[in-house]
């Protein structure tokens, strides 16, 4: 991506979703969110 440079991290985040678009960055935050539900679920050993 020649457009994006790293600066911090509210910064990238801000670009990310100006690129990809705020959909796409919302499904990667609830597929994050369900992922660590599930780990979470699984810890009890
Ligand atoms: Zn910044």
């Amino acid at each position: 991506m020649a457009g994006i440079r790293i600066r911090c991290r509210a910064h990238n985040q801000f670009e990310a979703e100006r690129v990809f678009g705020a959909g796409f960055m919302e499904e990667k935050r609830e597929a994050a969110q369900r992922a660590a539900a599930e780990r979470g679920a699984g810890t009890v050993a």
